[in-house]
């Protein structure tokens, strides 16, 4: 069930046993594994559109999650969203490593390469539609209720004013930069992260193989990964050193750089259907994923190296565990 942004201070239902801050992959899952559960859960999430989703991220999901999205059901739905099963080839100074053919025996679980602007709005529609899950758009955290040393309960700011919302535990699912685990007090450890980021997406960008290439240049990295609806996420993870001279022209850089990888995809025949977005500070956080009455989970308990890939599958994991 989803309200929007109409929601405000008096709506009956202030009573949950778990409000989640933050409707994206760690949100959204755990919203559905707890509701299936037996649990009554608010899924609070700041932005109004249900169809949000992130928009800097690579979107290659390792096989780690294959698991946690077959227990959500999502698998059919990415399937016939057209999610590419993640196969790759790897450029190292060694050489190129080729995908070996599959042992005989049963399947091993995949990973997938599916547009997050596909991936969120199923995975927070699916939540929306559990019974037990009850989806507030338009539901931004702005501070907790904390009573004895513990908290019991959020508060969120929406179009109609503030709302405290309460419930037996709160689940910071809200990224990164987390305002549960802020307003928790929850400190971070953070480590600097050597390199910044480029990406865009492409039509028609054949790859070697029609399969992902990951260049591991050391210490510059690229990829190119093809998704759903033939659209290839194009990415380059340079050194800072190289910042300078990128943030004069990114887009000059950005090509320059590709057009120089070993096995070069043609990226000057492709047509370039998004912006080229990037990151050029994005230092890695890891907390300690509890408190009284709290619990982290994905970004917000600990954000990887986007270097790896690995955030989607952890948000996804972590909210299973949780569950
Ligand atoms: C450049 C880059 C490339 C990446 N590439 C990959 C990749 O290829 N593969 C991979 O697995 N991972 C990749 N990642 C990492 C991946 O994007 C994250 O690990 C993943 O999105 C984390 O999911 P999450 O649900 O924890 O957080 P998020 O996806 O950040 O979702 C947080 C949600 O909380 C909401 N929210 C935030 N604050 C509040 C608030 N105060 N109140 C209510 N709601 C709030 C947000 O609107 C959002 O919906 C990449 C990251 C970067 C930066």
């Amino acid at each position: 069930m989803t309200k929007s942004e109409s929601s405000g201070p008096g709506d009956a239902g202030h009573d949950y046993d778990v409000v989640i801050s933050g409707s994206g992959l760690a949100g959204s899952a755990a919203a559905i594994l707890l509701a299936r559960r037996g649990v009554r859960v608010a899924l609070l999430e700041r932005r109004s559109d249900p169809e949000a989703y992130k928009v800097l991220c690579t979107h290659s999901i390792t096989a780690n999650a294959h698991p946690v999205l077959d227990e959500l059901g999502l698998v059919p739905d990415l399937e016939k969203a057209g999610a590419v099963r993640n196969d790759a080839r790897w450029y190292t100074r060694w050489g190129w490593i080729e995908p070996n053919a599959a042992h005989p025996g049963p399947e091993l679980p995949h990973g997938y390469n599916v547009r997050r602007s596909t991936l969120d709005p199923l995975i927070r529609a699916r939540a929306a539609d559990t019974p037990g899950v009850e989806l507030l758009t338009g539901h931004r955290v702005t501070g907790l209720v904390q009573e004895a040393g513990r908290t019991v309960g959020v508060r969120a700011a929406t179009s109609r004013g503030e709302r405290e919302i309460r419930a037996r535990l709160v689940i910071g699912a809200d990224g990164k930069d987390s305002a549960v685990a802020k307003f928790a007090g929850i400190p971070a450890e953070q480590y600097e992260n050597a390199r910044f980021g480029y990406l865009a997406h492409f039509r028609d960008l054949p790859l070697r193989g029609g399969i992902g290439q990951t260049w591991f240049l050391e210490p510059d990295m690229a990829y190119a990964f093809p998704n759903d609806d033939g659209v290839t996420v194009l990415a380059v993870l340079p050194d800072k050193k190289r910042l300078p001279a990128f943030r004069a022209d990114p887009e000059g850089s950005f090509l320059d750089f590709v057009r120089a990888l070993p096995e070069a995809p043609p990226v000057d025949s492709a047509e370039r259907v998004t912006k080229f977005i990037g990151t050029v500070d994005y230092p890695l956080h890891s907390r300690r994923p509890t408190a009284p009455g709290i619990a982290l989970i994905g970004d917000a308990a600990l954000t990887g190296d986007p270097l790896w890939g690995v955030g989607c599958g952890w948000a996804l994991q972590s909210a299973k565990w949780l569950a």
